[in-house]
């Protein structure tokens, strides 16, 4: 099998540390196996993605030297809308999802329900059973369409990075996957890509952890057999907490060419946060990728440490 990842950063800003350091370890895994690394800029979100954000990306990935093999077709969800529909009717037809023409206030009341019960959300009130009456079709309503997520047992994977994750299904909604105007949702969109570059390892953020169950099922709808995860520990700054740019940490990685830091430190410094190999300080990027494996990336947060960064640099 040929290993195949990507990174899938979302163009709404600047280009992250984390989006780097998750983009590192993906390309490094790809390249130890002598497999491809490839882009997806995940730009369904158009009123908060831009093309600059996506030059910034570009630019960003260029500058850190992480060349990816899609260079000249680089997969951007918004030119795939012809293939999400195709494959929302094609769940639809199979009956793997279904229309849900729940009003905005009858959602409101299952919401408050299900959060004095500690259930899922949608109380699945459209989702064809045998034997079960659906409500009449309320007149000029379009519909979502919404996943008939399995209803017993758990949702395993044997996460390369945290290890077994089981999700009981009961606590999984019936998600939307096509809106009411038909655009297809987020966790949608990642699935058939997923599927569609023929992704055998997703090497992503641990916030994306929720995401998985529920990516996993579509994938056993859509009749394959899913990827292999791995989930990175977010990085903290020096007091502990996420790294963010209100906090004062310095996160864009534009913002560390400026400051003079060369590629080459930045990369070294990223490689040891949350990845270890003995003492090692310094090494180069060959031996990286030689020495690279998902199974000695910590499980729990790294910190951030600017000095120690000023220093490789320094060094360097
Ligand atoms: N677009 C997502 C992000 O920027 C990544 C999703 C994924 O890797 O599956 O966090």
């Amino acid at each position: 099998m040929t290993i195949r990842t990507r990174f899938a950063p979302s163009p709404t800003g600047y280009l992250h540390i984390g989006g780097v350091r998750t983009a590192l370890f993906s390309w490094a895994f790809a390249r130890k196996h002598k497999g491809a690394f490839l882009l997806r800029i995940e730009d369904t979100d158009q009123a908060r993605s831009t093309a600059e954000s996506v030059n910034i990306i570009l630019d960003g990935m260029h500058w850190v030297g992480l060349h990816y093999d899609n260079a000249d077709n680089v997969v951007y969800q918004t030119r795939q809308f012809d293939r999400y529909k195709e494959v929302i009717a094609q769940l639809l037809e199979q009956g793997h999802a279904y229309h849900c023409y729940c009003s905005k206030e009858e959602l409101e009341a299952m919401r408050e329900k299900a959060e004095k019960e500690g259930t899922a959300t949608y109380d699945r009130r459209w989702r064809p059973e045998p034997g079960k009456t659906l409500p009449p079709v309320p007149e000029g309503v379009e519909p979502v369409v919404r996943f008939k997520s399995p209803l017993e047992g758990n949702t395993v994977w044997h996460d390369l990075v945290k290890g077994e994750i089981a999700i009981p299904n009961e606590a999984l909604d019936d998600l939307i996957i096509a809106r009411a105007d038909g655009t297809p949702t987020y966790n949608f969109c990642v699935v058939v890509d997923d599927h569609d570059m023929g992704i055998t390892h997703v090497i992503r953020g641990d916030d994306h952890v929720n995401n998985t169950p529920k990516q996993i099922n579509i994938l056993k709808a859509l009749g394959t057999t899913p990827p292999q995860y791995a989930h990175l520990p977010m990085i903290l700054n020096e007091q502990g907490k996420k790294i963010s740019k209100r906090s004062g940490d310095t996160v864009a990685i534009t913002d560390f060419d400026a400051m003079g830091i060369l590629p080459e430190a930045m990369l070294n410094y990223l490689a040891r946060l949350g990845w270890a190999h003995g003492d090692d300080e310094f090494f180069t990027m060959p031996q990286f990728v030689e020495w690279f494996d998902l199974k000695d990336v910590s499980p729990s947060p790294s910190r951030m440490d600017m000095k120690k960064l000023l220093w490789i640099n320094a060094e360097h």
